[in-house]
């Protein structure tokens, strides 16, 4: 890809042993004709490049700029590709005196783009793993030689060694559950020390290289690939806000103001709501902002141009090269908002079907919805342009939906109010909805292990509006495992994803009654959902929450759906004339998943604790 040429003249021999002139990293490795984006900026390192000029001559390619920065080591070129340019290697030459370097960057053609780029929307489900935990494919990548961890798995709070090859053996099971959207958590590098636990993959150590205990940029490339082959899409997960303690920037920083508060360390507050606060102080804010996120994670400083014009290089290479549909990017409320925003019009610009959903933990929908783009109402001007969100309240509102009884301000009254605020939002259909990820107790967990709660919370999840995302285990009704961290709790390994595992359950012998009934649950309704186009398209209509039970439609031309859920532990039998709006337009209901039939008459009858999905039609 890259070929590194040394020329030095004769006189100047001597003093190579001192600082022998080397290219040691070209970031990005290669790049493309025909780009949606013109401009390239390409980061070289080595000893001493900054001192060097560098000259390029390749037809439709200018050199517009090269900038040598606080560090003598780093040469930044940028780099305007026309559309007249045709793929090959463009030789640079690199001149300090009479002292020469020569590399070739390659410029490839682009890859046919069908089926590439798909972006995600409310007709996936999307199924969010750690690949750390999720299966392992391939023992021989548990340890890699000169890397900072090895797996151990008698530590859960150590690496599992889970990787993609674990993953793509596994697409038809994936499959078969219905789901059409996979999240990972990072497959980028964290070659982090042991003690830290970086298999979450936050901790990034390399922008450009897949870790080597995943697999490698090519298996990316080529899961990718299998999983569209199959129709399912994948969401990269990136994070812009920090990086890992042992980036190799961090050993030779590019410039001083690369990371925030590298002198004197200081931590965020965590206190995401401060941004769109109107009483926020310039104290709290500059915390949030430029604080690390913990002290092995250098907080990355977004009002450095050339940083974040290599982030945004960075995501377009990974797009470009990997086909990937989607990003989640993570602690989307801790970088400078301005360049957030800036990051998704460029990506979306260039790739109009893509989707971006931003993990704004927030506590309530005002929150949440000052990150989606166009935010209406009283807000400060601020427009994220992204189109997704992580819905957090929704989460928050449905987890409490079957943790507590029901009362005026309680168990399902949360998902009301927290439904009647979606005003507030630009599109609340694009929000990502959960019941749990790897930063919260699971679901089954956080309800008090109620397995009829599990279910009716898993019905909301698949027929109300917005992304549903199921994180991995709760297809089995997976509770905590009492080992390690509180975070190790929840991330538990998949049994039978581990060649000595005792037992499977990616098979149906494998698993207990249990988990073979939420597995079924799940998997059904999910499928059904693949072409419910009520669900992906349709608009909703609730009616306030009585006695424990809660009544509401999805409505599309083609489609209407009704959810009854009874959170008591009675029968409730409610009048139809309440629904008669909707109901008047049919005389008949079928269950979705067993399509048993009952007449619309003069009275909904709802068994205790239990959610049921039902198609209104004309047909008795
Ligand atoms: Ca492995």
């Amino acid at each position: 890809m890259i070929r590194i040429l040394f020329l030095f003249s004769f006189f100047l021999l001597p003093l190579q042993s001192q600082a022998q002139a080397q290219i040691e990293r070209v970031d990005p490795p290669f790049w493309w004709v025909d780009m949606p984006v013109e401009e390239v900026q390409i980061q070289l390192y080595g000893p001493d490049l900054g001192l060097f000029r560098a000259e390029i001559e390749y037809e439709g390619v200018q050199l517009t700029k090269q900038i040598a920065v606080d560090s003598p080591n780093y040469l930044f070129l940028y780099l305007q590709v026309h559309s007249s340019a045709k793929a090959g290697d463009i030789p640079i030459v690199l001149s300090r005196g009479d002292e020469q370097l020569k590399l070739s960057f390659e410029l490839k053609n682009r890859e046919d783009r069908t089926n590439k780029n798909q972006g995600f929307d409310a007709s996936d489900v999307i199924y969010l793993m750690m690949p750390d935990r999720f299966a392992n494919g391939n023992p021989d990548n548990d340890t890699i030689e000169g890397m900072l961890e090895a797996a151990d798995r008698s530590n859960p709070e150590r690496r599992q060694g889970g990787d993609l090859a674990g993953v793509s053996q596994k697409l038809d099971y994936l499959d078969d559950l219905g789901m059409t959207a996979i999240w990972f958590t990072p497959i980028i590098e964290n070659d982090m020390t042991p003690e830290y636990g970086a298999y979450h993959g936050y901790a990034a150590t390399d922008l450009y290289r897949v870790d080597r205990r995943y697999g490698s940029n090519e298996e990316y490339k080529a899961l990718i690939d299998a999983a569209h082959d199959r129709g399912m899409r994948v969401i990269m997960d990136m994070i812009h806000n920090h990086i890992g303690d042992q980036h190799w920037w961090m050993k030779d920083l590019p410039t001083y103001d690369w990371v925030h508060n590298i002198d004197e360390y200081m931590q965020t507050n965590y206190q995401g709501s401060i941004v769109a606060d109107p009483y926020a102080s310039e104290y709290d804010m500059q915390k949030l902002v430029d604080g690390w996120f913990v002290p092995e994670m250098p907080d990355l400083n977004q009002d450095q141009p050339l940083l974040t014009d290599y982030l945004i290089v960075n995501t377009i290479w990974w797009i470009e090269y990997s086909g990937v549909d989607g990003i989640r990017m993570d602690t989307y409320l801790y970088p400078d908002k301005e360049y957030m925003a800036e990051w998704v019009e460029t990506v979306l610009t260039a790739y109009p079907d893509f989707n971006i959903v931003g993990e704004a933990w927030a506590v309530n929908p005002p929150a949440a919805a000052y990150w989606q783009y166009d935010l209406p109402g009283q807000g400060d001007g601020y427009d994220s342009k992204l189109p997704s969100i992580t819905d957090f309240p929704w989460s928050f509102a449905v987890r409490d939906a079957f943790a507590e009884e029901f009362g005026w301000n309680s168990g399902l009254m949360h998902v009301y109010y927290m439904l009647s605020q979606d005003f507030l939002y630009s599109d609340p259909m694009k929000n990502v909805i959960f019941l749990d990820n790897h930063d919260m107790a699971r679901v089954f967990e956080h309800i008090g292990k109620d397995k009829a709660g599990f279910k009716m919370a898993i019905t909301l999840l698949m027929t109300q509006r917005g992304i549903p995302q199921l994180y991995y285990g709760t297809e089995f009704m997976f509770g905590h495992e009492n080992r390690g961290g509180d975070d190790e709790g929840w991330r538990q390994t998949l049994p039978g994803g581990w060649p000595d595992d005792d037992r499977s359950v990616f098979e149906e012998s494998g698993r207990t009654a249990e988990e073979q009934e939420a597995f079924s649950y799940i998997r059904d309704l999910a499928n059904w959902r693949k072409t419910a186009i009520a669900t992906h398209e349709g608009s909703m209509k609730h009616f306030v929450p009585e006695d424990g039970t809660y009544v509401y439609f999805r409505m599309h031309e083609q489609q209407t759906i009704m959810v009854l859920v009874n959170t008591s532990n009675e029968e409730k039998r409610l009048s139809t004339t309440r629904f008669q709006e909707v109901l008047g337009a049919f005389n008949s209901a079928t269950h979705v998943l067993d399509n048993t039939q009952f007449e619309l008459g003069d009275e909904l009858v709802l068994p205790p604790n239990e959610a049921s999905v039902w198609e209104l039609t004309n047909e008795l």
